[in-house]
C-alpha cells in the first residue's frame, strides 16, 4: 500500500518558513513582498483561487492588492494597468488571472509583465531561463511537485520519469525541471501511441491531462511514484484527479491524493516566488 503523500501538511510548512522569512526581510530591509492579482471578469473559479492567494498573503505577512476588471476591459487598459504595476515599487509579483476573455491575447498580457515579477513563471524570459537551465521564477505548480517529491525524500536523478501532458503550464515546464534534476524524461499526450505501455516504465509517473481517473493500475508500475496533478469536478459534484487513486495506491510506493496533493503547492510556490523577487536570499540555498 503506498505512501500517500500529505501535499496540504507540506504547504503549511513551507508558508510558515516563508512567513519567517518575510519578517526577517521586513526587519533588515523594511520591505514588506507584495503580491498583485488581476482578475478580468467574474468567472467563479478564478475568485476562489483568488481569494485563497488573498488568505496565504495574509497569513505569511504578505501585501496583497487584488484589482478587479469588467469582462469587457479592454487589452489596452490591462496593458496600461501592467505598466503601472511594473513601476510599482510595494508590489513584487503580478499574477494575471487566467482565463481571460477572448478579446484579450494572453501572449501579448504576459509579455508586458515585468519577467522580475512575473512570478508565475510564464513570460518567455522565464520560460527561456528556465530552459537553459538558468532559471528565475518558475512556473509555479510543476515547481511545487519537485519541492513535494524533495521533501518527501523521492529520488529524482537518473528516474525514468513520465508526464502525461505537454501544456505550457504544467507538463512541458515540468520537463524541463526534471531534466535538470538528471532523469530520464518522457512526455505524452493525446496522440502517443501504446500510452500504458510507455506510462508503466515510469518510476515516476505525473499524471496532468485533465481526464478523471484515466491512470488505471494496469498502466502503473509496481512500486512508482505517482503524482497527481488532475483536478477535475465530475457530474455529482466530487472532485477527483487522473489517477484512479484506490486501485493505483494498492500497487504504488508513493501517490498524491485529489485534492490535498498538489494543489496546495501551487500557492505556496507563487508565494516563494514573490518573496524571491522581493530580494531575499536564503543564506543556505
Ligand atoms: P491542458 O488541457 O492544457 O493539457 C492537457 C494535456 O494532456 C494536453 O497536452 C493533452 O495532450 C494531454 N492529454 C489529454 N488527454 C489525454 C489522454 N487521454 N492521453 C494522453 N494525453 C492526454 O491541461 P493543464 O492546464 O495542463 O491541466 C491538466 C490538469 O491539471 C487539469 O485537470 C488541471 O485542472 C490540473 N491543474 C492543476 C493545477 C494545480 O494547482 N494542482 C494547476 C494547473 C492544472
Amino acid at each position: 500500500m503506498a505512501i500517500v503523500i500529505d501535499g496540504k501538511a507540506v504547504s503549511r510548512d513551507i508558508r510558515e518558513e516563508l512567513k519567517r522569512d518575510a519578517l526577517r526581510l521586513k526587519q533588515e530591509k523594511g520591505v514588506v513582498p507584495g503580491l498583485a492579482v488581476v482578475l478580468i471578469g467574474e468567472d467563479p473559479a478564478s475568485r476562489v483561487y483568488i481569494r485563497h492567494k488573498e488568505n496565504a498573503c495574509a497569513e505569511a505577512g504578505f501585501l496583497s492588492r487584488t484589482i478587479r476588471l469588467p469582462t469587457a476591459a479592454t487589452q489596452q487598459v490591462l496593458l496600461a494597468l501592467i505598466q503601472s504595476l511594473n513601476n510599482d515599487g510595494q508590489i513584487h509579483g503580478i499574477l494575471v488571472q487566467l482565463p481571460l476573455p477572448g478579446h484579450i491575447s494572453v501572449d501579448t498580457v504576459m509579455e508586458a509583465i515585468d519577467p522580475r515579477k512575473d512570478v508565475d513563471g510564464f513570460h518567455p524570459t522565464n520560460i527561456g531561463r528556465l530552459f537553459s537551465g538558468n532559471p528565475w521564477h518558475r512556473a509555479c505548480t510543476p515547481a511545487g511537485i519537485i519541492e513535494l517529491l524533495d521533501r518527501s525524500a523521492i529520488g529524482i536523478e537518473g528516474k525514468e520519469a513520465v508526464i502525461v501532458g505537454r501544456s505550457n503550464i504544467v507538463g512541458k515546464p515540468l520537463a524541463l525541471m526534471l531534466l535538470a534534476r538528471h532523469a530520464t524524461v518522457t512526455i505524452c499526450h493525446t496522440r502517443t501511441r501504446n500510452l500504458a505501455e510507455v506510462t508503466r516504465r515510469a518510476e515516476l509517473l505525473f499524471a496532468a491531462a485533465g481526464r478523471p481517473e484515466m491512470i488505471r493500475a494496469d498502466m502503473i508500475r509496481d512500486g512508482a511514484v505517482v503524482i497527481d496533478v488532475g483536478i477535475n469536478r465530475l457530474a455529482d459534484g466530487r472532485l477527483v484527479g487522473d489517477v484512479a487513486f484506490e486501485e493505483c495506491a494498492a500497487k504504488a510506493a508513493f501517490i498524491t491524493p485529489v485534492p490535498g496533493g498538489v494543489g496546495p503547492m501551487t500557492i505556496a510556490m507563487l508565494l516563494k516566488n514573490t518573496l524571491q523577487a522581493a530580494g531575499y536570499r536564503n543564506r543556505t540555498s
